[in-house]
């Protein structure tokens, strides 16, 4: 299972691509890609290899966007297939995330988030992270990082997850516990993946997260790093 994001000038979908082809060797059964281009999300996953999501994507989505982020899935939670697979959309459809890794404690969030209204599209863990964190952003009114650091805190489990904002076309926030980060610096640009194939032949400034770890990445912005635990963050 792996991870892969970009945000900046380039387009985001062959780096995608070719970084999830380089993290096949991690083993997985499903693949997926987000791709924003500031007004629309496009989205394609697919049961099978990255060559299968390739020609998914090549022939029913846009490919535009500076800011993507993709997918290789090892199934724990919901039977491998295209619902399962990632990224997966919170309920009102703003926020989209990938995560390698289990929640083991997606069954009471979930029941409490259904009582809240709402509706599970799929069976994974994943789907109930990224609605707790969309819970959590309206609730408390924060934004997306601190949203993200808040839900955390309530969960139990291992991860590396990526989550962007339709409001924030310039940003992805990640973080770790368990599963590997590393994040690739380059000009103006970022990289995210599990190991650093993915964007060796971009950068070699390289930071790996440690656990309970996260970042919020912006375009332009120095990279924010900040300890999950630590309740300091704006
Ligand atoms: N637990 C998540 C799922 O089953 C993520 C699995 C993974 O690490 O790929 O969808």
């Amino acid at each position: 299972c792996g991870i892969v994001g970009y945000i900046g000038h380039r387009d985001a979908y062959p780096i995608i691509i070719k970084g999830l082809q380089r993290l096949e060797y991690r083993g997985y059964d499903s693949a997926g890609v987000a791709l924003f281009d500031g007004d629309d999300i496009h989205l394609a996953k697919t049961k099978g290899k990255v060559d299968d999501l390739k020609k998914k994507s090549e022939s029913t989505i846009s490919l535009m966007g500076k800011l993507g982020i993709g997918h290789t899935r090892w199934a724990t939670h919901g039977a491998p297939n295209d619902i399962n697979s990632h990224p997966h959309y919170s309920n009102s459809g703003e926020l989209v995330i990938i995560h390698n890794g289990i929640i083991e404690n997606y069954d009471s969030i979930k029941t409490e988030l259904t009582k809240r209204g709402y509706v599970f599209h799929s069976d994974t863990d994943t789907e109930v992270l990224v609605n707790l964190i969309e819970e959590v952003k309206k609730k408390e009114n924060v934004k997306l990082g601190k949203a993200v650091q808040i839900a955390l805190n309530q969960v139990v489990g291992a991860y590396a997850i990526a989550v962007f904002d339709r409001q924030k076309p310039d940003e992805i926030v990640v973080a770790k516990l368990g599963s590997p980060l590393a994040i690739g610096i380059g000009e103006n640009e970022y990289f995210i993946a599990s190991d650093a194939s993915p964007f060796i032949e971009f950068t070699s400034n390289a930071i790996y997260l440690e656990d309970e770890e996260m970042a919020i990445i912006r375009v332009g912005k120095e990279i924010k790093l900040r300890k999950i635990k630590d309740d300091s963050i704006a």
